[in-house]
This record gives structure tokens, sequence and C-alpha cells, in this order.
């Protein structure tokens, strides 16, 4: 084994509810157009025959509660409060029944999107990336391990910008659910532990500026914030 020319930064571990030990960010993998009514306000509708995906670079990620500056390149910067699922177990083809028990944890994040950049790539029909693979544009709450978590049902997801509310909805508008999901992105994926999901956001997102305090939840589990300060 030969020693690396350089060490790159580390990522952090999300804190997981009731353990010591943090959970690796291995890869992230981010589901489009989920909640109908969240399509319909990107003027697209809902393809339901299939999902699909972007994914964020795991370098992206960052914890609930830290402040990160306005991103540069963009002048329509959007937050998406969304549902994680962790993966903890190798899962690959799964049945319905292999993609639930495949979850160890959910919980709250965001998925914040440069989203000038994201349309004119869109409209380009070109890749999201540089729309969606921000830095620190991956921000994850504690995790709730499934089994205390329960089952995804109707709870409310919510998001607010400095306390004004911007998105509320439930987890049951999701048109792909939990077990969808990975069924289908096992068919293409080695999913493992480490592999995070962001299952899509509902309605209402919207721009961000420098100081805005972003706030969300999902009902049973840990909250989520960030703060935009000045861009560097
Ligand atoms: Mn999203």
């Amino acid at each position: 084994m030969t020693n690396p020319l350089f060490t790159l930064p580390a990522v952090p571990g999300i804190p997981v509810r009731g353990e010591d030990a943090t959970y690796p960010v291995g890869r992230i993998f981010c589901v489009g157009r989920n909640y109908a009514a969240h399509a319909a306000e990107m003027g697209i509708e809902v393809d339901r025959q299939t999902p699909f995906y972007f994914t964020k670079t795991p370098s992206a990620a960052v914890l609930s509660g830290a402040s990160v500056p306005y991103p540069p390149g963009t002048d329509n910067f959007h937050y998406e409060m969304e549902l994680a699922l962790a993966i903890g177990a190798p899962v690959f083809r799964a049945s319905k029944e292999q993609a639930l028990g495949a979850v160890y944890a959910y919980g709250c994040a965001l998925d914040m999107t440069r989203r000038d950049l994201q349309l004119a790539e869109r409209a380009k029909q070109r890749p999201w990336d540089l729309g969606k693979d921000v830095e620190n544009s991956a921000v994850f709450a504690p995790l709730t391990k499934a089994a205390d978590f329960g089952v995804v049902a109707n709870q409310r997801i919510h998001l607010a910008v400095n306390g004004d509310v911007k998105q509320d909805a439930t987890l049951e508008e999701l048109i792909w659910k939990v077990d969808e999901i990975i069924c289908h992105l096992s068919r293409f994926y080695h999913l493992r532990p480490g592999d995070l999901i962001l299952t899509g956001t509902p309605a209402g997102v919207g721009p961000v500026l420098a100081g805005d305090v972003i706030t969300g939840g999902i009902d049973g589990l840990d909250p989520i914030a960030l703060t935009l300060t000045d861009a560097k």
C-alpha cells in the first residue's frame, strides 16, 4: 500500500439518534419531481412511468446547523426540503420486502439548488450538474433509525425561511414510494451502506439570500436548519 499524495477534506458523518457513531456519507442520489404539485410549479407533468435521478458529490454534504456561503454562479439559489433515507445493507435488484429492509434510517435533508442554472441546463437538454451538484448543497439532519420512525405515511413535511412557512405537505404525496425507489434504483446500482437517497421536494420551492435562515422538519424526525452567509 502506497501513501496518498495528499489528504482530501473529511466528509462529516451524519449523527444517528441513539448512537455514538455517525453514518458515513457514501453516495448521494436524488429523485427528481416526486411530488405532483412541485412538478406542476416547475412547469412539467409528472412521469409516472419511471422515476429519474441526479447525484450530488459526497463532498457536497454538510450537517444541519451549518452556515454556508451563498454559492457562486447563481442569482436564484433555492431550498428544497426532502425526506432522506439511509441504506444500511447491500441491496441489488431488490424486491419490495428487501427494499424496505435495506433502509437503516430516515432524516430531514435539503437539496439546495441553483435554480437558474438547472432550468437553463434543462432547456438546453444538458446535465444538471451546475444546478444541482453545488458545494455545500446536500444538508443532512441527524438520522432516526427506521424502526424508531415507523412507516412512511402521512407525516407532515415543512420548511420555513426566516420563520415564514414556504413548503407544507405530507409524505403521502410522494409519487414514488420509498420501496419503489429502492427497487428501481437498485436495478442500476449495487446499493450499499453509506448510500443516501433524497426523495424529492414538495411544492413551494423558492429563493434564499445571504442572511436567510432555513428551518424544516418532518414529523417524527430531527429538524433541519441552514444559514446562508455572504458569498465568498
Ligand atoms: Mn430535490
